[in-house]
C-alpha cells in the first residue's frame, strides 16, 4: 500500500521478498515500511531480505517481539500507529496466534486481519481459545460496513462452500458465494471484500446470530460454544 501524500509505501506480511521488490521497482514505489500481523513464516518469511535491500522500518506485535525477524516497532492494542500522513489502530486479535494483531485505518476504510478474519472465513485456531477467537472477530465486526477487508489469503471459494453448509436459507450468502465462484473462474481476486458483507455472510462472524445457532443445533447458546462448534465443523470439512 502507498500512502499518496507522503509516499510511505507499506508492505503487509511479506511472505517472500523477490516478487515483493520486484512490485516495488515497477511501479517505482521506494518500501519503507512492513506491518506484520503475526510471526508465521508465510508472513515474514520476506521481512529480513527486503528491510536489507531497503533499509524499511519493519512493525509488528510487541508480544510477539521474539518472534518478528527484524522488528523495529512494536506495537500494541489501542496504539495508533502514524504511516506517512496515514493513522493505523492496533487491535489484539488472538485466537489463530497468541499474539496476532491487525491494523485498521479508519480513513481510509482499510483492515489488514492477516489470518485472523478471511473474506467468508477465519483462520485456524493454533494458539487460541474459542472465547478469545470470538473475542477477536468481534471487536473487528464492531469496525464499519464500509471497510474493506484486506485478509492474507485467497481462500474465499473453499470458504464458501463450508460455510453454505452452514447456512442454506441465507440469500445473500448464497448470492454471495456464486458471484466469488464467478470471479474465481474469471481468475479474478475476492480481497478486499466489505466488512459488511462479511457480518451478513460470514458464518465465524455470526455465532450470535439465530440461523447460525440453529444450524449448529445450539438455539440460544453462548456465542463461544457455537463458534467453536462452527470452527470445528470446518476443521474436519472436506
Ligand atoms: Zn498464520
Amino acid at each position: 500500500m502507498r500512502e499518496p501524500q507522503s509516499g510511505a509505501v507499506g508492505v503487509i506480511d511479506p511472505a517472500v521478498a523477490g516478487p515483493v521488490l520486484a512490485e516495488a521497482a515497477k511501479r517505482r514505489w521506494k518500501i519503507t515500511h512492513i506491518l506484520n500481523t503475526h510471526h508465521h513464516g508465510d508472513h515474514v518469511g520476506g521481512n529480513l531480505e527486503i528491510k536489507k535491500a531497503t533499509d524499511c522500518t519493519i512493525v509488528g506485535p510487541r508480544i510477539d517481539r521474539a518472534r518478528i525477524p527484524g522488528i523495529d516497532v512494536e506495537v500494541d492494542d489501542g496504539d495508533h500507529y502514524r504511516f506517512g500522513e496515514a493513522e493505523a489502530e492496533v487491535f489484539f486479535v488472538p485466537g489463530h496466534t497468541s499474539g496476532h494483531i491487525a491494523y485498521a485505518f479508519r480513513e481510509q476504510r482499510a483492515l489488514f486481519c492477516g489470518d485472523t478474519l478471511f473474506a467468508l472465513g477465519c483462520g485456524k485456531m493454533f494458539e487460541g481459545t474459542p472465547q478469545q477467537f470470538w473475542s477477536s472477530l468481534a471487536r473487528l465486526r464492531a469496525l464499519p460496513d464500509g471497510m474493506r477487508v484486506y485478509c492474507a489469503h485467497e481462500y474465499t471459494q473453499s470458504n464458501a462452500r463450508f460455510a453454505v453448509t452452514i447456512e442454506a436459507d441465507n440469500k445473500t450468502l448464497l448470492d454471495r458465494s456464486a458471484a466469488v465462484d464467478a470471479a474465481r473462474s474469471r481468475g479474478e481476486a475476492t480481497v478486499p471484500s466489505l466488512l459488511g458483507e462479511e457480518k451478513a455472510t460470514n458464518p465465524f462472524l455470526r455465532a450470535d446470530v439465530p440461523a447460525v445457532q440453529r444450524a449448529v443445533g445450539m438455539m440460544g447458546g453462548d456465542p463461544v460454544k457455537v463458534f467453536a462448534e462452527v470452527r470445528h465443523r470446518k476443521d474436519v470439512f472436506r
